[in-house]
């Protein structure tokens, strides 16, 4: 079961089955608009993520530093 869906950058990319990746910008290409939407949703969680352990791994680093300055 191929389909064929237009990219966001206007190339056709001929879908196998439920997801493909487009051969000109790279970017995941959904046969169900739904997909293509839970995927965003997917991005923005993913980076909610990984600021999140950033900003926690930066107040850890902080914190041992902030330890290891203080001398009393
Ligand atoms: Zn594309």
């Amino acid at each position: 079961m191929s389909e064929q869906v237009t990219c966001k950058c206007g190339n056709v990319v001929t879908v196998e089955g439920e997801r493909s990746w487009c051969t000109k910008c790279g970017q995941p290409v959904y046969t169900d608009p739904k997909k293509q939407r839970r995927h965003k949703w997917n991005s923005l969680y993913l980076t909610v993520l990984f600021i999140g352990t950033i900003t926690f791994l930066v107040y850890i680093y902080l914190e041992l530093v902030s330890k290891f300055w203080v001398v009393e």
